[in-house]
């Protein structure tokens, strides 16, 4: 099983290779050369399954034989054991054929958990076969830090080093990660926004000679196991609802389009998704880009959502790609035009192949707290305000008229409401609390370095923390 650079000029890698490289080396993503295929019985035979066989079972193919499909379910096992639901990504209704996903059940409460529990593994056991070390560096607006710490913390192959933007999170997010005193991991709060973070991380990737040097490799959504092991949940959701008998539809609160992405790679295998409806808060560019084929950034503002203020939307160059005809010249050319002037625009076939699945659709905060609150009053069921954009956009989704009443539409609960309390609070009056294993967060020490944006002093600052030396790389 080979792995493709979106640009078109980095070597094919099998999954191990591409496990560890992260970004590729022109700057690409990593997509499958092929994607495995679920016929209609292959799915029918999931039915019923753990949420661990099931993930067994569709991660597999994409090994290549790497990764054994016994060594597979061991690491597949360990990773959810660490879930406080026994479905690991249990399904909740709210209408007749409204469904909500319940992702945040994972250690730090949001969906990123899912990915990340597992990625950690995975680096550990293909690590210790080489005999190598790496150095984790990975931004975060906020839940992908928690997520990817509390999936490295105190492995013995792994230093990691988590940017967020100062100030710019919330105080359980920065909690979550600045508690960790593991002497591996490593938190900074750089003085800038999300989009500056990940700037300097794509730097330090784009730097041959220092990425080599530290073995550096990423968490990001831009790593292709995450994707994959986001395909997973989707699968069982559609499964579970009658597929592949029956279509189904999903509503994916979006910031950089990398679980929608692992949506469209569902129904690459297979899952028979009729529409995939992409909800966005105020940071609309996703939105804006459905409507008109254009992708432009005018600037983030903050919203109650944080997660999802972003404007440049980093895996959405792996559905371009496609778009494109998987011409990575062609993604070169817009990519780097994109980089230089802040805008592209696909021409008319490819918005209506893009439009011919996916909506856009934005919640603006007014829009995200009454959503919170209409489902509560209606139903009794507390949203978090990401899981909220994308309840909204399902909504406008069912009243467009692009996904059919008889069709069961999923919206993706990314984070846990006990994440963002201050906005549940403000929308509907309740104060949703920690669930026990953080009921602490407050009363623990905290440990962060601030640094300025500035890409040189973050080089130093990680060259001084890895533990890749000579000797163990
Ligand atoms: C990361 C995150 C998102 C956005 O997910 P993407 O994969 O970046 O599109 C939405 N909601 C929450 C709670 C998140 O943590």
């Amino acid at each position: 099983m080979d792995y493709i650079s979106t640009r078109g000029r980095a070597p094919a890698l099998g999954f191990e290779d591409a496990l560890l490289a992260g970004l590729a080396r022109d700057g690409g993503l990593y997509v499958p050369a092929a994607w495995p295929a679920f016929d209609a019985s292959a799915l029918r035979a999931l039915r019923g399954l753990s949420y661990g066989e099931l993930a067994t079972r569709v991660m597999a193919p994409f090994m290549g034989g790497a990764i054994s499909e016994d060594e597979l379910r061991a690491l597949v096992h360990d990773a959810y054991g660490s879930f406080a639901h026994a479905a690991v990504t249990p399904l909740t209704q709210l209408g007749q054929e409204e469904w909500v996903l319940e992702l945040f059940h994972g250690p730090t409460l949001a969906f990123k958990d899912v990915a990340l529990q597992l990625l950690g593994r995975l680096f550990d056991h293909v690590l210790a076969k080489r005999g190598r070390r790496i150095t984790v560096v990975g931004a975060t607006s906020g839940d992908t830090g928690s997520a990817a710490i509390e999936a490295c913390r105190d492995r013995e192959l792994v230093d990691i080093v988590i940017l967020h933007p100062k100030g710019r999170t919330s105080e359980v997010q920065r909690r979550q990660m600045t508690t960790v005193l593991s002497p591996n991991v490593h938190n900074v709060a750089l003085e800038g926004t999300f989009d500056d973070c990940q700037a300097i991380v794509k730097a330090l990737f784009n730097d041959q000679a220092y990425r080599d040097e530290l073995n550096i490799s990423a968490v990001n959504s831009i790593n292709w196991a995450r994707i994959l092991a986001q395909v997973v949940y989707y699968v069982a959701a559609g499964v579970a609802l009658g597929a592949p008998d029956r279509p189904v539809a999903f509503s994916v609160p979006t910031g950089n389009f990398g679980n929608v992405y692992a949506a469209y790679g569902a129904r690459a295998i297979g899952l028979p998704i009729q529409r995939l409806v992409v909800g966005t808060n105020s940071n609309d560019i996703l939105t804006r880009f459905f409507q008109s084929g254009t992708m432009a950034t005018n600037g983030v503002v903050p919203t109650i959502s944080p997660s999802m203020d972003i404007q440049v939307s980093s895996n959405f160059e792996r559905l371009l790609f496609d778009l494109l005809g998987r011409d990575g010249a062609a993604v070169t050319n817009v990519m780097d035009g994109f980089a230089a002037s802040g805008h592209f625009t696909v021409d008319e076939r490819q918005l209506a192949e893009a439009r011919g699945l996916f909506d856009g659709f934005r919640a603006d905060e007014h829009e995200t707290a009454e959503t919170m609150r209409r489902v509560f009053q209606t139903t009794g069921y507390l949203l978090d305000p990401h899981t909220a954009v994308g309840v909204h956009a399902a909504a406008q989704a069912r009243a467009a008229g692009t996904v059919p009443a008889e069709v069961p539409l999923v919206s993706l609960a990314c984070a846990h409401p006990a994440k963002f309390p201050d906005a549940v609070k403000a929308a509907t009056g309740m104060h949703p609390p920690l669930p026990r294993h953080l009921a602490d967060l407050y009363e623990r020490e905290e440990r962060v370095s601030v640094l300025p944006n500035d890409v040189e002093a973050v080089k130093a600052f990680v060259r001084s923390k890895s533990r890749v030396t000579g000797a163990a790389r």
